[in-house]
């Protein structure tokens, strides 16, 4: 996608039911309500603990990157991510194949 104002040309991304934003939005959703936290500090908190998740240096603070510029490899380390806490924490994950 290229922006018609600017020039930006993003990644292509894949989003919607069966994605792995869907895949991984439901998860982190499903573990936040389970555990009493909000999503986005669920969101926060896997950025932070999943060790692939990049991280870019802003006003020299290291933070971890956006979503939109998040590859679908390390979407799906995310994705394990929340496999592994549910599996911790005994929390049943809605996969989509359950669904269908
Ligand atoms: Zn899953």
């Amino acid at each position: 996608m290229i922006c018609p104002k600017c020039g930006y040309q993003s990644k292509p991304r894949s989003t919607g039911p069966f994605s792995a934003s869907h895949h991984l939005h439901g998860h982190l959703a499903t573990i936040a309500a389970s555990l009493g936290y909000h999503m986005s500090e669920m969101k926060a908190a896997m950025k932070e603990d999943c060790p692939e998740w990049p991280r870019v240096m802003i006003l020299g603070k290291s933070v971890p990157i956006s979503e939109a510029d998040a590859t679908s490899v390390v979407e799906a380390a995310a994705i394990e991510w929340c496999h592994v806490r549910a599996a911790e924490y005994n929390i049943k994950l809605v996969e989509s194949y359950d669904i269908l």
